[in-house]
């Protein structure tokens, strides 16, 4: 269904496709766990585990269990003799590259038959990075040579530098099996022929694979599907978006000249698309200029703020930040206004941790009325933003609505993320649950909230933790 043209980046579609339709998948060719989450997460599968088992060898690989331990075994065995000989493990990035670099040596640089281009062919952009970070790529490169065994084949300095440039550019965030949290970071070839646009006609998603059987043999492999968002005609061009389009168009191009090194003329970019809802004042009784720009500069101070009270985990400072604020935009700035939707959406999240479900639904629900007027309503964002507010109404009591929002939340993730990721298969099970309860609610109310009041003390809804850090958001990592 793709077709890459002779010369340089960019795919197309060969044939008319539809919203949903997977264009490819496209299999990992290497990925590593953060450094930050090295005894947290499986090195097999990426799942979050409390309790991990380590490799006796290195003592550094950890995993849920033999079998992961054992599908992952490939992937780890030449990284596992390393670690012992260099004492300590290195950082992710010189995970990553030996972990390229002995793929390539065992199978070459074309792994599948749906490869469409080599790793040599890919872009490293070496001659447009900034000073200091050329200089971070030569001490990785420095420890690298350390770190690879004497034994082993040798790389020269310019081609362990190109793979470095790769995965600066290209280093794909691979989340954990729900999708909630990014937690390492991989190398998949076909996605970085993928053109960019701030208003996609495509999306990515991860997968990664079933690791359900006991046999290793029946495992699927960790794979990025490119899924079409809507109708494609034969000959398109296929593009992602690298960003998140809630930011400022200004803010975007920034983003993508800083870390992909390309100025952005996207149709949304150049005529600045959806820029004034972003920034626009409430429309009751004509807010003066002066007072949304004054109240938009508070925000920033406040969002500064409440992002450090986020990161210490002290919510209670970070609700009181977000109400101050919120009490201030009220009436002044635009209901689409980002930097309002921003308090919103933490005041929802938070709360919603904290247990005030009825305050956290009430602006989970302004969250999502504001991003269904700024996002494509196939967003992968807005789906999963409507499934949580979907799960926070229903926690609050309110049945209809919950149950209305986690069946919109259904129809987005089916295109964006297909009927078989955990995360659909738990959308799906909650859309059945919320379904027998309204129900029930709509035979009788008291048997409902009874109900309901035992559901919560069970919580077979728990699936939002602690508030993560922004999510999984941007496609590729960030540093
Ligand atoms: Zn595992
Ligand atoms: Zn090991
Ligand atoms: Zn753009």
């Amino acid at each position: 269904m793709i077709q890459r043209p002779r010369k340089g980046r960019g795919l197309r579609a060969t044939k008319e496709v539809w919203a949903g339709d997977v264009l490819f998948a496209d299999p990992c060719f290497a990925a590593v766990v953060f450094d930050s989450l090295v005894a947290h997460v499986c090195h097999s599968c990426f799942r979050r585990q409390a309790k991990l088992q380590r490799c006796g060898q290195c003592r550094f690989a950890q995993y849920c269990d033999r079998t992961c331990q054992r599908a992952g075994w490939v992937e780890h065995k030449q990284e596992c003799a390393a670690i012992k000989s260099y004492g300590k493990a290195p950082n992710e990035n010189i995970r990553l590259a030996a972990r390229i670099m002995w793929r390539l040596n065992k199978e070459g640089g074309v792994v599948s038959d749906m490869q469409l281009t080599t790793l040599d062919d890919l872009e490293d952009h070496l001659s447009d990075m900034p000073e200091m970070d050329l200089k971070e790529l030569k001490v990785d490169v420095h420890n690298f040579l350390d770190f690879w065994p004497r034994t082993g084949k040798q790389h020269t300095v310019e081609s362990i530098s190109h793979i470095f440039g790769v995965i600066n550019c290209n280093g794909f965030m691979v989340s954990d099996q729900k999708g909630l949290q990014a937690v390492g970071v991989g190398l998949f070839p076909n996605l970085c022929l993928v053109n960019h646009d701030c208003w996609p006609n495509c999306t990515v998603i991860l997968n990664n694979g079933n690791h359900s059987t006991i046999n290793t043999m029946y495992h699927t492999q960790k794979r990025i599907e490119l899924r079409a968002l809507g109708k494609i005609s034969a000959g398109e061009e296929l593009t992602v978006s690298y960003v998140d389009y809630l930011n400022l168009s200004e803010d975007r191009k920034q983003m993508l000249k800083q870390q992909y090194f390309f100025d952005c003329t996207c149709e949304h970019c150049t005529k600045k698309t959806k820029d004034d809802l972003k920034m626009a004042g409430a429309v009751v009784d004509g807010v003066p200029e002066e007072k949304v720009k004054e109240v938009t500069e508070y925000s920033v101070e406040m969002l500064k703020k409440m992002e450090n009270a986020r990161l210490e985990a002290n919510y209670n400072e970070v609700v009181k930040i977000c109400r101050e604020c919120v009490e201030k935009q009220e009436n002044v700035l635009a209901d689409t206004h980002i930097y309002q939707l921003k308090m919103w959406s933490t005041l929802g999240e938070v709360l919603s941790y904290l247990q005030f479900f009825e305050e956290a639904a009430t602006y989970a629900r302004k969250m999502v009325d504001g991003y269904v007027k700024l996002y494509h309503p196939n967003n992968a964002q807005l789906g999963m933003t409507m499934m949580r507010a979907g799960v926070t109404h229903w926690q609050a009591g309110h049945i209809e609505v919950g149950h209305g929002m986690i069946c919109k939340a259904y129809a987005v993730l089916m295109v964006t993320h297909g009927s078989t990721h955990p995360i659909t298969k738990d959308l799906e099970a909650m859309r059945n649950q919320t379904e027998m309860e309204l129900r029930m609610f709509k035979q009788n109310e008291y048997v409902y909230h009874s109900m309901r009041e035992a559901a919560l003390k069970n919580q077979p809804m728990k699936m939002m933790a602690e508030p993560v850090e922004e999510g999984v958001k941007g496609l590729f990592r960030k540093k």
